[in-house]
């Protein structure tokens, strides 16, 4: 008789919303083991096509099933240099467990049947780390007098610079934060993705050699032709999609209405959770709608619910989306997590007009209810407002999550590097050279934004190609 898959470890909801522990715990190795000896280990393993970077699937599953833990770890870092991080982040619903011969369910995301793909890659991920596992550095001496600058330390930017130290080039690593990680350090709260996981890739980087120059902008404080003319031979930009988009309605601009990312960062970056003992504050409120429907949105929800919790709140957060929950593009994962710390959602329904008191700050939002009318360019069905259907939500906090654009700092002041109309850096797919000779680029900056391992997926190619033609 088949096996039921084994899931994962996760703490209560109610435990969860105190503060900002990892919701999710893992698999012990009892439960890696029963869970990898579902895998069927097809002839034609689908799960490899699934996976952006195409991890061996079928094979480190085989070996953890064999208590081969070391060589499953190797198998997948042949491909993915961070399986801990993508481990916890990766939509493996939409990619590996959706192509999974056992999923059930073919249309649009996993079922519950497909193997646990992520969990199995989170806890062997995690065994690489406890256990020191590092792939062979092998510093050619062709390289020693090589100088990369990285701009961005996202994971477009972490995973370049490891590629190229590892082959004894000298990285330096530029990032405009305080702090490196990118949307990894920033964006994704701690109770997805602890920051001690961060931190020690990180630290092997620099244990590599790779140097970090943080509250650095390129563009502003230093151009490209500058960094070339300082001895760097080749540059890739890992510039990420940091800039966030408004709804461009009345009323915006009333205190208590943030962008996910200023809300997010002022949490996850600058402590607002630990508020006085850090001094940026969130002035949470007891009702808080957060609009979107992507992990943006579902992030700032889940924050919004802690943050009211830790200040003695009744949690009160509301999502607004313009659909219905089956389009929402949100992990269907964190989506069941979001409603199990009570998250409510209010679909169908579009923002038109924020209505504030004399004093400037937020208190209502109104809206019009939607219907859905026909397919749009992305496939999904329209939203069609509903004439004269107005109606009020109470709001004292606003969290605006309705998408994210190209950080165009550096590209504005750099005239030569072509962008697309969306201001997104046009690069040569075979090797991902931008226009401007050894200039390469990846992640969220070439195509607009995506997802962690299609991040790296393009940095291992830039990569590779600075290495081949050094
Ligand atoms: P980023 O992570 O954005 O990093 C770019 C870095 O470059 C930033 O640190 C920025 O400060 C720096 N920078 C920009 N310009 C300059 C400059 N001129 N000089 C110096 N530094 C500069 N993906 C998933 O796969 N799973 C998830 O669960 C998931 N959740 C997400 C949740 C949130 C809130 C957000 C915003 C995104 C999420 N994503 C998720 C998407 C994923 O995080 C991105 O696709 C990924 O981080 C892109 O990596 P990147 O390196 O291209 O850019
Ligand atoms: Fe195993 Fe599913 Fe991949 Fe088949 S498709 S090898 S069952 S993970």
């Amino acid at each position: 008789m088949a096996k039921d898959p084994v899931e994962a470890n996760e703490l209560p909801a109610e435990e969860r919303i105190k503060g900002f522990q990892e919701a999710v715990r893992g698999y012990s190795q009892e439960e890696a083991i029963s869970e990898a000896s579902r895998c069927l280990q097809c002839k034609n393993p689908a799960c490899i096509t699934g996976c952006p970077v195409n991890i061996d699937i079928k094979k480190f599953i085989w070996q953890l099933s064999k208590h081969n833990y070391a060589g499953a770890y190797f198998t997948i870092r042949l491909m993915n240099n961070f399986p801990s991080i993508c481990g916890r982040v990766c939509p493996a619903e939409y990619q590996c467990r959706k192509a999974c011969v056992l999923n059930k369910n073919k249309s649009s995301y996993a079922s519950f049947e497909a193997i646990n793909i992520h969990f199995l890659e989170r806890f062997i991920g995690d065994y690489g780390m406890r256990n020191n596992l590092e792939p062979k550095v092998e510093k050619h001496p062709k390289f020693s007098g090589l100088k990369v600058a990285v701009v961005g330390s996202g994971p477009a930017g972490l995973c370049c610079a490891g590629e190229l130290a590892r082959e004894g080039i000298k990285v330096t690593v530029f990032e405009s934060l305080q702090s490196c990680g990118g949307v990894l350090g920033y964006g994704i709260p701690s109770f997805r993705l602890p920051r001690d996981i961060l931190a020690a890739e990180i630290n092997y980087l620099s244990k590599l050699g790779v140097e970090f120059r943080t509250n650095f902008l390129v563009g502003k404080t230093i151009t490209l032709k500058e960094l070339f003319a300082q001895g760097f031979n080749k540059i890739f930009l890992g510039l990420g999609a940091g800039v966030p988009g408004f709804l461009g309605i009345h009323g915006e601009n009333f205190c208590n209405i943030y962008s996910a990312n200023e809300f997010l960062t002022r949490i996850n970056l600058m402590s607002a959770d630990k508020f006085p003992r850090y001094h940026t504050p969130v002035n949470i409120g007891a009702h808080v709608l957060v609009i979107g429907g992507g992990n943006t949105a579902l992030d700032a929800a889940r924050c919004a619910v802690r943050l009211q919790k830790i200040n003695a709140l009744r949690p009160d957060v509301q999502i607004v989306y313009r659909r219905t929950e089956a389009e929402l593009p949100a992990r269907r994962f964190e989506i069941k997590h979001a409603q199990e710390e009570g998250v409510r959602f209010k679909f169908l329904t579009q923002p038109q007009e924020f209505l504030g008191d004399e004093d400037g700050f937020v208190q209502k939002l109104k809206c019009l209810n939607c219907q859905l009318g026909d397919a749009d360019a992305s496939g999904r069905k329209r939203p069609v407002a509903i004439k004269d259907s107005d109606f009020e939500l109470d709001c004292d906090l606003a969290v605006v999550a309705i998408g994210l654009e190209a950080n165009q700092i550096l590209t504005g002041l750099t005239p030569d590097l072509v962008t697309d109309k969306y201001k997104d850096i046009i690069v040569n797919p075979e090797n991902m050279e931008t226009s401007l000779k050894n200039v390469f680029a990846g992640g969220d900056i070439v195509g607009g934004e995506g997802t962690v391992i299609e991040a790296l997926g393009m940095a291992k190619k830039a990569a590779r190609a600075m290495i081949d033609n050094s």
